[in-house]
């Protein structure tokens, strides 16, 4: 529950507006402050104060208790233009689940009023994840060892377990195993040290242990088995295999056993999503320990081997079958899926980079492109990030390789200017993944677009876009492309239009469309759109210098319908046109 506390009128409003986009996770609570904030701090996780943030220290002063306890609380100004994290930026409230605290409640609430979030917690001002928010559980020394990252001091980075995580700050180790309770030792005395596994390591003052979700527990069972039975069989498995709980993501049993109420039960005290497999399914895993019992129980000769196993991608069996009276537990190491991010860049400017874009880029721990894009953009990946630029050319291999990386289980982000889909990175690299990796795109600002923008609305009414670069299709399909969108009346515009060694092929399309346009046809050149050297053009069929134009251009032609109003390339919605 989020506590909104208002005393002015301005503030009341404001309230309104977080109450109306979130109501069943709101309470407002109104003037006099003092008690408003009191009896907020008792019911709610979280407080929102429409206050000064002066006067919400002075409110809050004396409630102050445990910082693992205490509400999360976010200040937002008179005016509504700041809401600032004040109180538990990682982890307020009870129960805060990371990423849940006030830094994550200043982002939502400056989301809804339209104000801009401040944060002031040491990790996430310099830009480098808070090890307590890469959503896994964290063991250990989290405060020292994000100290250590933020002093600069030598910090190891033990990756035991493929994850897809964002880069971690740090040094990755050439040793990733790591001995149980060992300390780290370097030359220069005992370094920091980051470990992803899922092995009950101890820890010591010097170490984080992130736990991966890569753990799978294959659950059988008799009908009637209860859950405590099911729980301490679990238990025993990883505690005798050395494996940490926190690292369990799922657990798996046959379609047959789906409602069998201990084994429903023992899931969700493990709060763990129960995937549940047919018998035919399982039957065709090979596994260690077969019997002839679930066979002719359930329709395959094993449950909890096979179920542990049959998640998509495969695994290691790590913990073999164990048996109680009733129930039977295996574990298995599930394959990482990595994901591959495409993810369209803009067309240069970086109000055009959308934040859902940047969001990618520091998810990834690795980022593959053109060394001109990924140079826009540097500033911007997580330290640690590993860069694999290039140049022109190659764009197979980049392709390949992005998606190579992922298949190791990592997170990589393969990015292109404007929109990656278009002629560009994204469809070399889908045509070569498989199912066995996680695909996210993020759309992008095309310079069809940005360049539509700068010219007014040449875009209005259908129109067709058309590269005319014979590297890799053949001349005679471009033009008789370019024919066809000529017929057809579309506005066109021309990408990748002219180059050092491709002057024709603008000359010969701007004829084609002349045999069916007027010489006063419209026609706009972007170069540089949105970026430092931007220039605008807008001419004529009849008046266009070609010389203009170059590969880093779009050209867009008018239809007949296309206009000049005040300066600005317009072409009618069509269904009515108000003659200037
Ligand atoms: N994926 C890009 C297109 C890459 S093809 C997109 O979605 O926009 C490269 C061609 O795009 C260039 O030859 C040029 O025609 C055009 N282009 C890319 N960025 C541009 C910009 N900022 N201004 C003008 N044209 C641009």
């Amino acid at each position: 529950m989020i506590g909104l506390v208002s005393v002015t009128a301005a503030g009341a409003r404001a309230a309104a507006r977080v109450a109306a986009a979130w109501p069943d996770q709101t309470r407002h609570y109104e003037a006099p402050a003092a008690e408003a904030v009191r009896r907020a701090w008792v019911d709610c996780d979280q407080l929102v104060c429409f206050l000064a943030t002066g006067a919400t220290v002075r409110l809050v002063a004396p409630l102050l208790a445990d910082k693992h306890t205490d509400p999360a609380v976010v200040c937002v100004d008179e005016a509504g233009r700041h809401a600032v994290a004040l109180l538990g930026g990682h982890h307020g409230g009870p129960g805060g689940e990371s990423g849940d605290g006030a830094n994550r409640l200043a982002e939502r609430v400056a989301a809804v009023l339209g104000a801009d979030p401040v944060v002031t917690t040491a990790t996430d001002a310099t830009g480098l994840p808070g090890l307590d928010t890469l959503d896994l559980p964290v063991e250990g020394a989290v405060a020292a060892v994000s100290r250590a990252v933020l002093d600069g001091d030598p910090v190891q980075v033990h990756a035991e377990v493929a994850w897809p995580l964002p880069a971690l700050p740090g040094t990755p180790s050439d040793r990733t195993a790591v001995q149980p309770g060992a300390e780290s030792g370097t030359e220069s005395g005992r370094a920091h040290r980051i470990v992803v596994t899922d092995r009950a390591l101890g820890g010591d003052d010097r170490t984080v242990l992130l736990r991966p979700p890569s753990l799978v527990v294959g659950v059988g069972a008799s009908r009637g088995v209860g859950a405590d039975e099911i729980d301490r069989l679990v238990g025993e498995s990883l505690a005798e295999a050395g494996l940490s709980p926190l690292s369990v993501g799922a657990m798996a049993t046959v379609d047959a056993k789906a409602d069998e109420p201990g084994i429903v039960a023992a899931a969700a005290r493990l709060g763990l999503p129960l995937t549940t497999y047919p018998a035919s399914r399982l039957a065709e895993i090979e596994v260690p320990n077969p019997s002839s019992a679930p066979l002719a129980a359930v329709g395959s000769p094993s449950v909890a081997e096979a179920a542990a196993l049959a998640a998509d991608g495969g695994g290691t069996l790590v913990v073999p079958k164990r048996k109680s009276a009733m129930a039977t537990v295996a574990v298995a190491r599930r394959r990482p899926r990595g994901r591959l991010a495409l993810v369209g860049l803009g067309p240069g400017a970086r109000d055009l980079l959308t934040p859902r874009a940047v969001a990618e880029l520091r998810a990834a721990s690795v980022v593959i492109g053109l060394d001109q894009y990924l140079d826009q953009v540097c500033d911007l990946l997580r330290p640690g990030t590993q860069v694999h630029a290039s140049g022109l050319g190659d764009e197979e291999a980049r392709a390949h390789e992005a998606v190579a990386q992922a298949r190791t289980g990592r997170a990589v982000a393969l990015v292109g200017s404007g929109d990656a889909g278009v002629y560009a990175m994204a469809s070399p690299a889908l045509e070569v993944a498989g199912d066995d990796i996680d695909i996210v795109g993020v759309a992008g600002v095309t310079a069809n677009l940005a360049a539509a923008a700068l010219l007014g609305a040449p875009l209005g009414h259908d129109h067709a876009v058309v590269s005319l670069s014979d590297l890799h299709t053949p001349w005679e399909a471009i033009e008789a492309r370019v024919g066809a969108a000529a017929a057809g009346d579309f506005v066109v515009t021309f990408y990748n239009p002219r180059s050092h060694g491709r002057r024709r092929q603008l000359p010969r399309a701007l004829d084609l469309l002349r045999a069916h346009r007027p010489p006063e046809t419209p026609v706009g050149v972007v170069r540089d759109a949105t970026r430092e050297e931007e220039s605008v053009v807008l001419t004529t069929l009849a008046d266009l210098d070609v010389d203009l134009v170059d590969m880093r251009s779009v050209v867009i032609v008018g239809s007949t319908n296309t206009r000049t109003v005040a300066g600005r390339m317009v072409t009618p919605r069509g269904y009515r046109w108000l003659q200037p």
